[in-house]
């Protein structure tokens, strides 16, 4: 009979490998009707989810953790429903990211990559992918991904690589790319441009400085202005005023002098400028600012772009040329201080744009790069959630959505970069002709000459990211797995890149399939620490995924996640709520053995030969009861995409009703043998084995592992104590069906509402003898009143005093009682009262002792808890982890009230 036993503790260590493991290498992960295996049924629908392809660079973070717990929940479920489901994984070739690795490795090398060429260049980089490209995903698989990973991807792989070229040359053709100098975001540190999402925006302390704008002919005459980047005054091309300005009227369709330079530009009104920021007066520099540069087109203004690659002054400066930004912005405001040019200077918080890699400024550049004209796209995009083909979730989020697109301008798709999809565009050096083409062209179209140079830019990540849902399963071919599996069901990702790449696969999608990509946006919140802050290496609060999956296990960490999230809010964590977790997966784990020891133990017994089955205890219907709404409740929550509550829900279920409850009821039951222990023993592994199976999407290794002990001591016992046969539980748990819910009963409310009396009870009882330091051995009288409930508390007395420890033969439930019983301490619960005569049991010198004791700590919780109310704590925390301090507040003042009552009792006696 070793099936019965259990080890006493889980090893996740030993269990969680070996799982996934078997998972793979049963084929689980592929999708149950596949369209390139012999049996496809083309109307099983599909579930269908792409992975957001990690970095090919990067190391295991919370978000890839967030994001795999979310999506490996979602395909569990929709594949234990019975839905064909495939998660596509793979990864992103991270342009910037990874050729920075390989930069960082050259210079060690005391080598840049000019010095040893593109094709070595490349050469390096793909082997460095190839020798730690896969980190990521083994680390993806530790979380227990169930992706079909015969079916992984890389977004510069061959097919991919087709589909990039595809999409460019589709949209060239169609004349949605250019080519054309344009205002973008300059990095000088990579030297290459970056997208406008590549930028964050701090707020850091820079300063306002005043200064003369003289007019034209006038040593007297001047226009104040004030900028925040004085270097740029040399790249000025006209001074903007408002055009109902009365101060600069006068000034309107005149010319000023840029300061040290000499050049002469026009006084422009424009209704832009906002008279009563700084001075009124705005300085226009189209070559470095993105307003500047419309209000530049708007009245025709020359560009002048003042800085190189490297963001140093170029010839246009004059004196400054060659100098870095920063210097030529001291040196220049010395020279105008110097001619009497400057007013003054003040402190200003000033929005700063910075890398998201790397961290240095940014700067707007006039460079010429690859466009996408995205207006055509956009309108698309937009309607697709406008009219719910597209539902996003949180719904809020449709409102940013519907915002950017309204906004968005051309995308610069060029990078100075070489790793990458390389643009297919080639110039032929004898008669200027340009060539896109989706095959490497050999000769010129027009002249059929040889010489053709090809454009030394790559994309844009995002251009082949933005493709990922269809390119992933075929396209541009028209497989099997893109007829079947596209759109795609649901796009679940952080909401912080809504736009980088969501609304780009909506644009891209609806532009070159005709179809959505897929059905559902779900957003996931961010994770911060358990203060509530953002997680930064400078903060030093980083949580290392793989550091807790080592110490808690990888189901504590799911859960963690996965409870602890609502869609598009961001979560707090702590390392404390991982721990609870891991005791949550430890307790299901004795709740199992507890139940197998009852599987033992009516195997052992011979089954008796009564026709009929028992009647069913309430404790039984009461289980039975709340496991039927817990399903419905759960697959309601699972719909409204609710998955935290639901995890709740069973948390909840499984640890303070099954465990603490029926499973202490099912004990006494069990001693009643013959048919009530079967029939208990079945209740047992039917609620547990619904349990395993609604938490598997949540934690499936610990469930795995003792559902399968569960299946095999089930099916040792015989006859079979289960509905299921032997042969009907299926072969794992991962793919096993999903508990099927029942409509709501009349019984079912009556059985709950019943057995809460009884916990009502029982709940009293216990509190009292731990108030009283009754020994847990102790079985004690009681006399209980009870009413209208009288009749169901009488045939409820067996379980009563089973589990308040009542001493039968002095146990008694009476309707109504004339006189109180005297020397008993009272109860009242609800409308029943409880009779103890507990004050006997208790030595009062000693009890007394135990009171005070109790009444110092309890008077120093409350001291604590005030202090912290009082604090900014309560501003700061989330307000149900307030209320939650609050209500712990009152329970102790409560308690120190009921001490001192009782204290005041003993001293009176
Ligand atoms: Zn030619």
């Amino acid at each position: 009979m070793t099936s019965f036993t259990l080890p006493k503790a889980y090893n996740f260590k030993s269990t969680e490998k070996r799982i996934y493991d078997w998972w793979e290498s049963k084929g689980y992960f592929k999708p149950a009707n596949d369209p390139n295996e012999p049996g496809f049924d083309p109307n099983v629908e599909p579930f269908v989810i792409s992975i957001p392809p990690p970095n090919v660079t990067g190391e295991l973070h919370l978000g890839h953790a967030m994001f795999v717990s979310m999506e490996d929940l979602m395909i569990r479920y929709q594949r234990m429903k019975g839905a064909s489901a495939l998660w596509v994984p793979g990864t992103d070739h991270a342009g910037i990211a990874t050729q920075l690795q390989i930069e960082k490795a050259l210079a060690e090398e005391g080598l840049t990559r000019e010095q040893i060429g593109r094709e070595e260049f490349l050469r390096r980089t793909w082997e460095w992918k190839e020798k730690y490209g896969g980190i990521i995903t083994q680390q993806i698989r530790r979380l227990g991904a169930s992706c079909d990973w015969d079916r992984e991807r890389f977004t510069l792989d061959e097919g991919l690589s087709q589909a990039v070229r595809e999409a460019f040359v589709r949209l060239y053709e169609k004349g949605l790319i250019y080519r054309g100098p344009r205002l973008i975001n300059w990095s000088p540190g990579l030297r290459t441009a970056v997208s406008d999402l590549e930028v964050e925006y701090t707020e850091e302390p820079g300063k306002l400085y005043y200064f003369k704008y003289m007019l034209a002919g006038s040593d007297t005459d001047f226009i104040p202005v004030a900028t925040t980047r004085p270097e740029t005054i040399l790249g000025d091309t006209g001074l903007a005023v408002h055009p109902e300005d009365p101060r600069y009227l006068d000034f309107i369709g005149r010319e000023v002098v840029v300061p040290i330079l000499g050049r002469k530009i026009p006084v422009i009104a424009d209704e832009y400028v906002d008279r009563e920021f700084g001075t009124g007066a705005l300085k226009i520099t189209p070559g470095h600012d993105p307003n500047d540069y419309e209000i530049g087109e708007r009245h025709g203004l020359s560009v002048i772009s003042v800085l190189d690659e490297a963001a140093r002054v170029n010839e246009q400066g004059g004196p400054y040329a060659g100098q870095d930004r920063f210097e030529a912005r001291q040196n220049l405001w010395k020279d105008m201080d110097a001619a009497d040019l400057v007013i003054r200077e003040e402190p200003y918080m000033m929005s700063i744009p910075r890398s998201q890699r790397g961290g240095e400024i940014i700067e707007p550049m006039i460079s010429t790069q690859w466009f996408v004209r995205i207006q055509p796209l956009a309108e698309a995009a937009l309607e697709a959630v406008r009219d719910g083909r597209i539902t996003i979730i949180p719904e809020q989020f449709s409102k940013v959505y519907f915002n950017w697109l309204e906004n968005i301008e051309d995308w610069c798709v060029s990078r100075q970069l070489w790793w990458g999809h390389r643009i297919p565009v080639w110039t032929c050096e004898a008669c200027g002709e340009i060539v896109v083409s989706r095959q490497d062209p050999t000769e010129c179209t027009k002249c059929g000459s040889t010489k053709l140079i090809q454009d030394p830019d790559v994309l844009d990540t995002w251009f082949s990211s933005g493709l990922w849902p269809f390119s992933t399963l075929g396209w541009p071919q028209e497989t099997p797995d893109f007829n079947y599996f596209y759109p795609t069901s649901v796009m679940e990702t952080g909401y912080d890149i809504l736009f980088f790449w969501v609304a780009r696969m909506i644009m891209d999608g609806l532009e070159f399939t005709g179809e959505i990509p897929f059905y559902t946006v779900y957003l996931h919140g961010l994770i911060r620490d358990e203060n509530g802050r953002k997680m930064s290496k400078t903060y030093g609060n980083v949580i290392d995924p793989l550091v807790v999956m080592d110490e808690l296990g990888t189901d504590a960490l799911r859960f963690t996640l996965l409870v602890g999230s609502t869609p598009g809010k961001d979560m707090n964590l702590s390392l404390d709520k991982v721990e609870a977790n891991r005791n949550f997966a430890n307790k299901i784990w004795n709740a199992t053995r507890l139940v197998l020891g009852s599987l033992e133990r009516v195997a052992q017994t011979p089954m008796p030969n009564e026709e009929t089955e028992p009647v069913p205890t309430l404790a039984d219907q009461w289980i039975s009861a709340r496991l039927a709404s817990l399903k419905r409740d759960v697959e309601r929550l699972f719909q409204n995409y609710q998955y935290g509550e639901a995890g709740r829900q069973i948390y909840d279920f499984f640890w303070n009703e099954f465990a603490d409850w029926y499973i202490e009821i099912a004990k006494l039951q069990l001693t009643e043998g013959d048919r009530q222990a079967y029939a208990t023993a079945r209740n047992l592994v039917q609620v547990l084995d619904t349990c395993l199976r609604l938490l598997h999407p949540f934690t499936p290794f610990v469930t795995e592992e003792l559902w399968g002990h569960l299946k095999a001591a089930a099916g040792n016992v015989n006859p079979p104590i289960y509905p299921l046969l032997a042969s009907e539980w299926e072969e794992a748990l991962i793919v096993a069906h999903w508990p099927e819910t029942t409509p709501e009963n009349p019984w079912e409310t009556q059985a709950i509402s019943d057995f809460s009396l009884v916990m009502d009870v029982v709940r009293a009882i216990r509190n009292l003898r731990a108030e009283k330091n009754v020994k847990p051995k102790q079985y004690i009288p009681a006399t209980l009143v009870g009413g209208d409930h009288t009749v169901v508390l009488q045939r409820q007395s067996a379980t009563i005093a089973h589990l308040a420890r009542l001493d039968t033969e002095k146990f008694t439930i009476h309707e109504t009682m004339e006189s109180k019983p005297d020397g008993n301490i009272a109860l009242v619960i609800g409308s029943i009262e409880a009779y103890l005569p507990l004050e006997g049991l208790v030595d009062s010198a000693e009890q007394r002792i135990r009171l005070e004791k109790e009444l110092t700590e309890t008077t120093s919780q409350i001291e604590r808890l005030e202090t912290l109310l009082a604090s900014p704590f309560t501003e700061k925390a989330p307000t149900n982890v307030v209320e939650k301090e609050r209500s712990k507040l009152f329970t102790y003042l409560e308690k120190a009230e009921k001490i001192k009552s009782q204290l005041e009792t003993l001293n009176e006696s």
